[in-house]
């Protein structure tokens, strides 16, 4: 996919525009990514403008990140982790194969619709037929327990502290056992239940402990950010 496709998508999403905002996490994932096999990406890491809580990513290396997401991580080890995650359906080709499930879908509105509540309102008010093709968002298991592998050695290797893994997930799966709406669309597209903190905990387990004391937890640059992102104008969506 070109940078034509996703210049498509990013007319359609609704994204933070914020600089400061963009250049940190563009920042932060660049420092995950570069240390992968696919460092020859051009990768770009964007915020959707959502309250909705998910992440995803797209062939070429463009991952998306939802504001929801960000606002809930504690420290920087929670979004690097899905930030790992989510390089790692890449690396491992788990996007393409999606894509062309996809089949000519218009990918901006799917993803749109994946991503925020817009499913629920503009694109089910214009009658468009998402139905069909937003099914080709959600990865199989089998990519969800790689994807999780990689989140945990992608961090590591860029320096940062996997332990984020672990506890974003238990975030999520709190919210979900509070009947937690904003949350729906992650377990939708990651599938997956406690099983998968259990599988990344014996991953972690294995990491030398002087490997592990090492590594970072947090930065005041991560604070900043997230305080940043806290203080924009709330999202329509
Ligand atoms: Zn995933």
């Amino acid at each position: 996919m070109g940078q034509q496709e996703a210049a498509n998508i990013n007319r359609q999403l609704p994204l933070v525009t914020d600089p400061e905002a963009n250049r940190y996490i563009n920042l932060l994932g660049d420092q995950i990514a570069s240390r992968t096999s696919r460092a020859d990406l051009d990768w770009r890491f964007y915020i959707v403008d959502s309250r909705e809580v998910n992440a995803f990513a797209v062939p070429g290396g463009f991952i998306y990140v939802n504001r929801g997401l960000i606002e809930r991580t504690e420290n920087m080890t929670e979004l690097a982790g899905v930030l790992g995650h989510e390089i790692g359906h890449v690396v491992r080709r788990h996007t393409v194969r999606q894509m062309e499930k996809a089949q000519g879908a218009n990918i901006g509105v799917t993803l749109a619709c994946v991503l925020t509540n817009v499913c629920n309102s503009q694109i089910a008010q214009a009658g468009i037929n998402i139905a069909g093709t937003a099914v080709f968002a959600r990865f199989s298991r089998g990519d969800e327990t790689e994807a999780d592998v990689d989140a945990v050695s992608n961090t590591t290797r860029a320096g940062i502290s996997p332990r984020g893994v672990v506890t974003m997930f238990e975030k999520l799966i709190a919210e979900r056992k509070q009947g937690r709406s904003a949350v729906a669309g992650f377990f939708a597209t990651h599938p997956g239940e406690e099983e998968r903190i259990v599988a990344v905990q014996a991953n972690i387990n294995r990491i030398p402990a002087a490997t592990l004391r090492g590594l970072t937890t947090n930065t005041t640059n991560y604070n900043n950010f997230r305080s940043r992102i806290r203080s924009l104008p709330a999202p329509r969506q």
